[in-house]
């Protein structure tokens, strides 16, 4: 037997994928909640994501493709303010339009779901734009708990406040602003606070590190 490891085709897929991630037209509620830098660098150099963004998005797309089907996907984004917002799903509870966002990590599954900020700010921004204070979160461990590694699925129900529903969007709106007079201006956006594990990865970390 012979294995050849054939990486026209791998190319082939990759390809492939990166087709099928083109970005967005408006302002988008994703393009907000962390590094508004990263979001700026990516419109402004258009560099197309890595192959490990690519292929992370796969697994994801692939999950969030079952999951959806199961409930009532929404690819209609909705739009406030002229800010954008796609949830996963959208189900009734109760008569109620309440949005789910899907994640898949490989975060143990013992880590604080709260701990993960950017995934409240969306999905206040989705309750916002559902008029509704419920969102669901279902999170998928991809690699449990890392001494387990059997996947773990969870459901969380958040019952927020309409005060941090809306403080939300401000923050939002005010993040858009910034960010749309940084591309008019051509000028980069203030260096945030950022995840560590965003900048280890981040596919235009070269031009952010030219100004502090
Ligand atoms: S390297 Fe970090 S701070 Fe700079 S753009 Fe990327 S994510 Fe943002």
């Amino acid at each position: 037997m012979e294995v050849t490891q054939n990486l026209e085709a791998q190319g082939e897929i990759i390809s492939h994928l990166r087709r099928g991630n083109r970005s967005r037209g408006r302002v988008h509620v994703s393009d907000l909640v962390l590094c508004l830098r990263k979001s700026y660098l990516g419109q402004v150099h258009k560099v197309p994501p890595t192959e490990e963004e690519m292929l992370f998005w796969l697994v994801g797309r692939g999950y969030h493709a079952v999951l959806e089907d199961y409930k009532h996907p929404s690819e209609v984004a909705l739009v406030r303010d002229d800010l954008a917002g796609t949830p996963d799903q959208v189900v009734l509870v109760n008569g109620q339009v309440v949005p789910v966002e899907i994640k898949s990590t490989r975060q143990s599954v013992n880590k604080n779901i709260l701990e993960n900020f950017w995934w409240l700010i969306t999905l206040k921004a989705y309750c916002y734009l559902c008029s509704t204070t419920l969102g669901r979160l279902i999170v998928l461990n991809i690699v449990g708990d890392w001494k387990d590694i059997t996947p773990r699925l969870r459901v969380f129900d958040f019952r927020f406040t309409p005060e941090e529903v809306q403080e939300n969007w401000d923050w939002l709106l005010a993040r858009k602003q910034l960010y749309l007079s940084s591309l008019e201006k051509q000028t980069l956006p203030p260096l945030e606070k950022t995840p560590a594990w965003m900048c280890k990865s981040c596919v235009v970390a070269d031009y952010c590190k030219e100004v502090p």
